[in-house]
């Protein structure tokens, strides 16, 4: 048997014990039962109290391990969430140092393009006043001159438009590197300021990565905090466990000796008859057993047709005849001498309360009332308040 299976049964077999023990005291408490048996009714209420009160706080403990252990992974996962987060901010920082590295590269690049501008609109510049120059001392004398070597008029003509246009050109020129170097500021103020925005980006981004940082470590520090909490209740758990499982150990035990130090004071009589008509029916389950919802079963069941008469097994005294969420209606009857014997699943019942009873009196009629799941007759033989084997004591009818 494995070891839950074991404790489900032992639980069920202490309970009924327990249970029956404790109702069947009851029942004798006035004038017959002996101390021990209210002792043994006692000692086995303290081992069922103190093992469900350990179930229960193991219980709790299991709530709480389940807990920590939940809270625990949500920590985990916010702490993997943030460390990825971490990790996206360093690749959009070397990102963004690379591009300034570029931008820097860039700006470098521009600021050489724009000095060689300078350089040449100073040389154009040089070109065009050394020209003026030229024009100007030489005056109408080269017009002459250029007149004089001129073949004709439109030869002439031709001369002065050529050195015209040289001054024109030389202008335009000059212009034409002064708007160069002014597109090429432009572009160096655009790439600075993308740089600047960079930057700016950059410092964002180490300030988003140490808030991320703080709150990895809290989450870190949480979990830790969680698994030690956790690692607490487990220790707690094992320790009801075992305290369980001690008491489980004792409570099996006393019930043994209980069982062995009261079945040395039996010996069967013969007395009782049989409480069902002869060779009718089957036992369905026998003492020491297990019944339907495999809890021990200290009684015999006799499977018969609905309505069979139930006979009084001896003469007796009724002293219960009435309605039980377990047993249904059932009769019991103090037989004297300590014992007793109990009817249960009744259909119907002829007798009542403080009524004498003869040996063979019909008492009731079988069914399946109660915890029974068809029609049977559960029949119990008590010695001092104790179940014992009925076949001790009665015939077999079957
Ligand atoms: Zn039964």
């Amino acid at each position: 048997m494995n070891n839950k299976l074991r404790k489900i049964v032992l639980r069920a077999a202490s309970a009924v014990m327990a249970t029956l023990l404790f109702s069947s005291a009851f029942v004798f408490v006035p004038e017959k039962t002996p101390v021990s048996s209210l002792a043994a009714d006692a000692n086995v209420q303290k081992y069922e109290n103190e093992i469900a009160a350990l179930e229960q706080k193991q219980k709790e403990l299991e709530a709480l391990i389940s807990k920590s252990q939940s809270e625990a992974n949500q920590a985990a996962q916010e702490k993997a969430y943030l460390d990825n987060l971490i990790y996206v901010i360093e690749t959009k920082q070397a990102a963004a140092e690379k591009l300034i590295e570029e931008l820097k590269a860039k700006v470098a690049e521009t600021e050489k393009v724009i000095a060689e501008r300078e350089k040449q609109i100073d040389v154009t510049n040089e070109k065009f006043v050394e020209r003026m120059r030229m024009a100007h001392e030489n005056g109408n004398a080269s017009y002459l001159e250029i007149l004089l070597n001129a073949d004709s008029i439109s030869d002439f003509l031709s001369k002065m438009e050529r050195v015209n246009a040289m001054l024109d050109y030389d202008k335009k020129l000059k212009t034409q590197y002064k708007e160069e170097k002014a597109a090429l500021e432009q572009e160096k103020a655009d790439l600075s300021a993308s740089k600047e925005l960079q930057e700016q980006t950059l410092l964002q981004l180490e300030e988003d990565k140490k808030t991320a940082e703080v709150q990895a470590a809290k989450a870190e520090k949480y979990y830790n905090t969680l698994q030690s909490d956790k690692a607490a209740y487990q220790a707690q758990y094992n320790r009801a466990k075992q305290e369980e499982q001690k008491l489980d150990a004792q409570l099996t035990a006393y019930l043994k000796s209980l069982q062995e130090q009261n079945s040395s004071q039996v010996t069967a009589t013969g007395e009782f008859m049989w409480p069902l008509p002869l060779n009718k029916g089957y036992i369905s389950c026998y003492f020491g057993g297990r019944d339907p919802n495999s809890a021990p079963h200290y009684a015999l069941d006799i499977a018969i047709a609905y309505g069979t008469p139930i006979y009084g097994s001896n003469d007796g005294t009724v002293l219960k005849a009435e309605w039980h969420y377990s047993y249904g209606y059932y009769v019991l009857i103090d037989h004297g001498n300590g014992r007793s014997t109990l009817y249960a699943h009744c259909s119907s019942l002829n007798v009542g309360a403080g009524q004498q009873v003869a040996k063979g009196q019909v008492i009731g009629g079988v069914g399946s009332t109660g915890f029974s799941t068809g029609n049977h007759l559960h029949f119990e033989f008590r010695v001092n308040g104790v179940r014992q084997n009925p076949l001790n004591y009665v015939k077999k009818g079957l």
